[in-house]
């Protein structure tokens, strides 16, 4: 073959357009390909060769090399071209090659069935109208097939064509060949949450430089805010610099002030405290040393501070920048600045992080730290149980919190303590010693063994005067003769690795944070990042920080109310829900003997955490209510069985801490014998069914309602608390169970990692748990540093793991030369069928090419945690109490009539859709829907609800993982060639 031949030109974009007028190139969002990590095209003569190329561009790829002289193309032609994703440039890749060895394929009949021939390439695009114009106006002959999905709204689509060498290849709108959802209502689905993360979109204008410290008490989360602020910050095109030791770096400058770099906070996310460290630092509290701290940010040309730190270091921040233009100016004058500095940093930005393990500032519902602190005293009240129990001993707990009483009422809750003391809410009576002493009495005479009672370190009474933990001691030794032992956590309760809820509240946070930064103007108020209904907010700083001295005023004026009131407003249903769940009632809150009822409680589905812990306040409440609660043992067979107990008291305690299902759960469903349910609750009076479970307690729901038209014993309450650790049920934001399965995959992805980090270069497969739902990786993903994720919203495509595999190598490429790293990528079990977790690895393995080698872990049921994380058992004990509340809303005016006609059984409700509901978290509210209503937000197919909030973090788990890293680093040289 002539040397000129093979120079011949490649065919231009004006070629295609040429050939195919409708050609533009345009977006599609995913691409799957059934072949290798690239398909190989064969074109037997170079006008076939030509004709290939020509549609493929027409159809959306492009020529990505085309190797004229190397070795391969010794025959000819080679060219390589590509469909490219958005942030990535690295998809769908053909090698169309010129082989004269190969022969003509057959021609495909346009008749025959292109479904049942070979398919050689499925790609998959939001964009199949168009698709369609291109093949429709080149006169290529193709296929159309339309399937309606079950909710008869969406339309899967898929268009089947053949190339020009006869290959055929299908186009479909479907998000993965596994998968009914679509690609465009994928996308129209989440569209009430725009994704708040560009990926690697960088900040246009002036190049910012952030610095960032951690100040004041140390919080486990304060790690995962560093990191995240140098990662994003990177990504956005901003200079890091980390300013150790807090204010006392600022101050000193020089060698405490760093520059970050992206593998600088590697690992950091599991580490606890400070890694940057912290101080309290006398010096910036005087103007003096403020003077310097800002003499030392011009000197660094740092133009934006991010603080992460308690109420204290946040008013200093807050001071620091209302000061700013004098200390600019004394700067000036005194002739440490130029002019063109004094310019140039006129304006100093300043956003707050709250790090503090209280949960004690204002404008934000919870703190960073204050979860994981929460973990480590619920682990030693845990272990103070049982020797409490052993012993029959009681324990007065001290814990931390100096006018907010956060942690000892949510620990008081998390372990099911007899009493607790806040700063808040101080005990209204004189002699709340007495008052104290009855309760635990009272208790014991039930046949407890064991008081354990919460003090928080600034605990009051109502006349101010401190309660002191030996003081409670004396107490219960005194008047009741108990042997009783104080126990003060103090420091512990700073320790220890941050929970996964730590993690992803600081990584969202902080990338919240380094947007504000570049969002600011010179006019606009320092803002601080907090949470609020779930949802990240960005408030004034300095109005959180006089909100979060009102409480302290407040209590020292004993307007206790008002103190409860500034606090978030859950705070006070929470406080609700302990005393009327752990506390035995004095008869008070008991209903008039008509309204009582019996409530039945099963568990459906797979155990998760939290479930015993709901059953446990449900009995309890109930009890307290004079209601008898009904325990069916062993689900919907139980109930057929009619396995039914009466609950007591004593019988659910310790209930609080135990993982599993104390009244054992399965899958099976009311349906099976339907009679025979319908039976058993007229048999047993039940005037009121709770399910806790998952989608198989949402299903059964479903069903029992349906079945009311049939069975009169079914018109009575029927609520579903969503237990599941996959997260999937409507109706609420998060299930009992997801924080206890989110936390034990992120304590077995900590110890992989640490495992391949000591040896060698590897890179685990995790596999975990969440049915059709990426929740669980998403989030895992998040708090672990996953490397990347597979969940099947997304599928899973050849190109997509060719790109992650290259991006590995990057990275390890990347690492010193001489450093093992372990590298972790979380795949939800049901993503692919195809791209198993063995499947991946291997191809890791393979592809790695000895930079890494790769490892599988299969977490199973690992994920449904041994001990039910602390989230898990308040979040029980809220949705609980509100159960009992929804059974006696709906049955009140029914039992008033079944009474009065002197029968046991209710007489028929109203149909209400509102007596049939689910009971979930929605923000910080506790909601009830109507299962009727969430219908039309459940995908039944793939068993979960449409509605995905978590979904906005997904984008965030690649980010700060690297993608992007080195397209950046590459802009990064280029802008200094230029300048
Ligand atoms: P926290 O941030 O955990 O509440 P502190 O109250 O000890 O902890 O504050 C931490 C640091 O913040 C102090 O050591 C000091 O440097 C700085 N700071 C606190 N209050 C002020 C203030 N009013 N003015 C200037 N700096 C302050």
């Amino acid at each position: 073959m002539s040397r000129e031949k093979k120079q011949q030109a490649l065919p231009t974009a004006s070629h295609y357009s040429s050939l195919f007028p409708t050609y533009q190139p345009f977006e599609a969002y995913f691409w799957m390909s059934d072949g290798l990590s690239h398909v190989v095209l064969n074109a037997p003569t170079v006008g076939a060769f030509d004709q290939a190329l020509a549609f493929y561009c027409s159809v959306g790829f492009q020529i990505v090399t085309d190797a004229k002289d190397s070795e391969e193309s010794i025959m000819g032609r080679l060219t390589w071209l590509s469909m490219f994703s958005d942030g990535d440039k690295r998809d769908l890749t053909i090698r169309l090659k010129l082989n004269p060895a190969s022969s003509p394929k057959e021609v495909v009949s346009n008749d025959v069935d292109y479904t049942l021939e070979d398919i050689v390439l499925v790609i998959a695009t939001s964009n199949l109208q168009k698709i369609e114009q291109v093949l429709n106006d080149s006169s290529k002959h193709c296929q159309k097939h339309e399937i309606q999905s079950d909710d008869k709204k969406d339309v899967s689509r898929e268009i089947y064509t053949v190339d020009p060498l006869g290959n055929v290849i299908a186009f479909t709108n479907k998000a993965s060949p596994f998968s009914s959802s679509l690609l465009d209502s994928y996308h129209v689905r989440h569209e009430g949450i725009p994704p708040t993360i560009e990926l690697a979109s960088r900040h246009v204008g002036q190049k910012k430089k952030i610095g960032v410290l951690t100040s004041g008490g140390d919080a486990p989360g304060m790690n995962a805010c560093v990191r995240a602020v140098v990662r994003y910050g990177i990504t956005k095109g901003c200079d890091i610099f980390a300013i150790y030791e807090g204010y006392q770096g600022l101050v000193d400058g020089g060698s405490f002030i760093k520059k970050m770099e992206w593998k600088d906070v590697r690992g950091w996310l599991a580490v606890g405290g400070t890694s940057i460290g912290t101080a309290r630092c006398m010096p910036f509290k005087t103007r003096e040393g403020r003077l310097q701290a800002a003499n030392n940010l011009i000197s660094n040309g740092i133009d934006a501070l991010i603080v992460c730190g308690g109420d204290g270091s946040l008013t200093g921040a807050d001071v620091f920048r209302s000061e700013w233009p004098g200390l600019l100016k004394e700067l000036k004058e005194s002739g440490k600045v130029s002019q063109e500095e004094c310019d140039k940093y006129q304006h100093l930005t300043i956003v707050g992080l709250v790090g503090s393990i209280d949960n004690d500032m204002s404008s934000t519902d919870i703190t960073i730290g204050a979860v994981t602190s929460l973990h480590r005293i619920c682990e030693s009240v845990d272990s103070i149980s049982s020797t409490a129990l052993s012993h029959s001993r009681a324990f007065v707990v001290e814990v931390m919190g100096r006018h907010c009483g956060w942690l000892a009422l949510m620990a008081g809750i998390a372990t099911g303590a007899d009493f607790v003391f806040i700063p808040e809410r101080p005990p209204s009576e004189d002699d709340w010693e007495q008052v104290m002493c009855d309760v635990a009495q009272r208790h014991r005479h039930l046949g407890k063994r064991k008081t354990v009672i919460i003090v928080a370190e600034g605990a009051i009474d109502k006349n101010l005067n401190a309660i002191k933990a030996e003081y409670i001691k004396d107490i219960l030794t005194d008047k009741l003769g108990l042997d009783t032992r104080v126990t003060t956590l103090g420091h512990t309760q700073r320790g220890g690795s941050p929970a996964a809820y730590d993690r992803i509240l600081a990584t969202i946070q902080s990338v919240e944070a380094v947007e504000a930064v570049l969002r600011a103007t010179p006019d606009s108020p320092s803002p601080l990042i907090g949470t609020s209904n779930n949802q990240i907010t960005c408030r004034p700083l300095m109005k959180a920080v006089e909100l979060t001295h009102a409480v302290a005023e407040a209590i020292s004026q004993k307007n206790f109310a008002r103190a409860m009131e500034l606090r978030d407003p859950q705070f006070a249903d929470e406080y609700d829900s302990y005393i009327a769940s752990t506390i035995i009632d004095d008869q008070t809150m008991r209903l008039p003997e008509h309204q009582q009822m019996r409530i039945a409680i099963l568990h459906v589905g797979a155990p998760a955490g939290g479930m015993n812990a709901a059953t446990r306040t449900i009995v309890r409440y109930a009890l307290n209510r004079g209601h008898t609660p009904l325990g069916v043992f062993n689900g919907f067979p139980g109930l057929l069985r009619g396995t039914i107990e009466e609950l007591t008291w004593l019988s659910v305690d310790g209930w609080t801490s135990r993982g599993g299902s104390e009244l054992g759960t399965n899958r099976s469903q009311p349906d099976v014998d339907m009679g025979m349910v319908a039976y058993q609750m007229q048999k047993h009076c039940i005037q009121g069914l709770i399910l806790i479970g998952g989608f198989e307690a949402y299903s059964a729901l479903l069903a029992l309602e349906k079945a009311r038209d049939k069975y009169p014993s079914l018109r009575i309450p029927l609520c579903q608390i969503p237990a599941t650790v996959s997260n999937n049920v409507p109706g609420t934001d998060f299930s009992l169970g997801t924080d206890t399965s989110l936390n034990a995959i992120i304590d077995a992805c900590d110890a992989i990692v640490q495992s391949a980090r000591s040896s060698r270069r590897r890179v685990f497969v995790v596999e975990v748990q969440g049915g059709k739902t990426g929740y669980l990786a998403v989030e895992a993903g998040l708090a672990s540093g996953a490397n990347t994720i597979y969940i099947p919203e997304e599928g899973i495509s050849l190109a997509r793991l060719q790109a992650d595999v290259q991006h590995l190598i990057d990275l390890y490429n990347d690492d010193d030369a001489e450093k093992s790293e372990g590298r972790i990528i979380l795949r939800t079990e049901s993503v692919s069928k195809t791209y198993t977790t063995d499947v991946i690895c291997n191809i890791l393995q393979d592809e790695g090419h000895h930079i890494f080698d790769s490892r599988t872990a299969v977490l199973g049921h690992i994920q449904q945690g041994g001990t039910p994380s602390p989230m898990d058992r308040i979040r029980a004990t809220r949705l609980a109490v509100k159960s009992v509340e929804f059974v006696e809303l709906h049955a009140s005016a029914a039992f008033t009539e079944a009474h009065d006609s002197g029968k046991c059984q209710p007489i028929e409700l109203t149909h209400s859709k509102e007596s049939a509901s689910v009971i979930g978290i929605m923000g910080t509210d506790v909601k009830f829907t109507p299962i009727d209503d969430l219908l039309g937000e459940t995908d039944m197919k793939n068993r979960k609800s449409k509605k995905a909030w978590w979904y906005e973090h997904r984008p965030l788990v690649d980010l700060l993982s690297g993608r992007g890293l080195f397209a950046s680093r590459e802009q990064d040289e280029r802008e200094n060639r230029k300048e």
